[in-house]
């Protein structure tokens, strides 16, 4: 009997420590998928296949329209002197990215992603430079492909328009979604419903409550583009939720 009370005790105890540790514990997202260190051209699908293949908790890519209202992945709003907004897809299908791979549309991208549950596909929806309309029919589009493709329940959302967040959010409410641009704080983002915040590390220094007060509301908290290991440590120690990071093969030497 005292066998068996110690043996459920050893169990109990291991479970909460894992559980705490679990919890103390940033995860890993790979900014424009893992690219740096491996080669691939960034937002590309090997990008994505080498954040996976590392075990990134998520792997993030940016997605813009085209003019004929095709959603594609690229940072920037043009590539080789093609503006993804005022070209068809017809013609940005056609574009190679420095590796060889064809310029992925989101849809590409979505089934790239698919079929596997550790990675996350962490999806940023960019700004339209023409007009507010276009930046939530991308919005619209994104959430549509998302649930199209199956990939709803490994997809979370970025952006830097608030009201691209809000609608992201009204379309797809389990959907975790996190805002970017730096300018709200937690009790701003909690009140207009939105899961948490994504910022520039910058922003968190500046503001050193809002790691602390993000968790108090149940908040999601990431920081963008953190490279060194000084500013990882700081965040780490913050028990910050997420990290995002080009260097996603060094923060794993942080968090393991
Ligand atoms: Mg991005």
């Amino acid at each position: 009997m005292k066998a068996i009370i110690l043996t459920c005790l050893i169990l109990f105890t291991s479970l909460l420590i894992s559980m705490n540790q679990k919890e103390n514990t940033t995860r890993v997202i790979a900014h424009r998928g893992a690219w740096k260190n491996t080669g691939a051209t960034e937002n590309s699908i090997a990008s994505l296949q080498y954040a996976i293949s590392l075990g990134c908790y998520g792997s993030e890519f940016d997605v813009h329209l085209s003019a004929d209202s095709v959603p594609f992945i690229l940072h920037d709003s043009a590539i080789q002197g093609f503006s993804i907004e005022k070209t068809n897809a017809a013609d940005l299908k056609k574009i190679k990215l420095a590796n060889g791979e064809s310029l992925p549309t989101l849809e590409e991208y979505l089934l790239a992603g698919k079929g596997q549950t550790k990675t996350r596909l962490i999806l940023e929806i960019k700004t339209s430079s023409i007009s507010k309309e276009r930046s939530l029919a991308l919005t619209k589009k994104c959430v549509e492909l998302v649930t199209q493709t199956g990939v709803a329940a490994i997809t979370d959302y970025i952006a830097f328009d608030f009201d691209v967040c809000l609608k992201a959010k009204a379309l797809s409410p389990k959907a975790t979604v996190q805002y970017l641009s730096g300018n709200k704080s937690p009790e701003e983002l909690s009140l207009a419903g939105l899961d948490g915040f994504d910022y520039h590390f910058n922003v968190l220094k500046q503001n050193e409550g809002w790691l602390a007060d993000a968790h108090k509301r149940n908040l999601s908290t990431n920081a963008w583009t953190v490279n060194d290991e000084a500013t990882m440590r700081w965040l780490i120690d913050q028990k910050i939720d997420m990290i995002t990071t080009n260097e996603p093969e060094n923060l794993f030497k942080l968090v393991k």
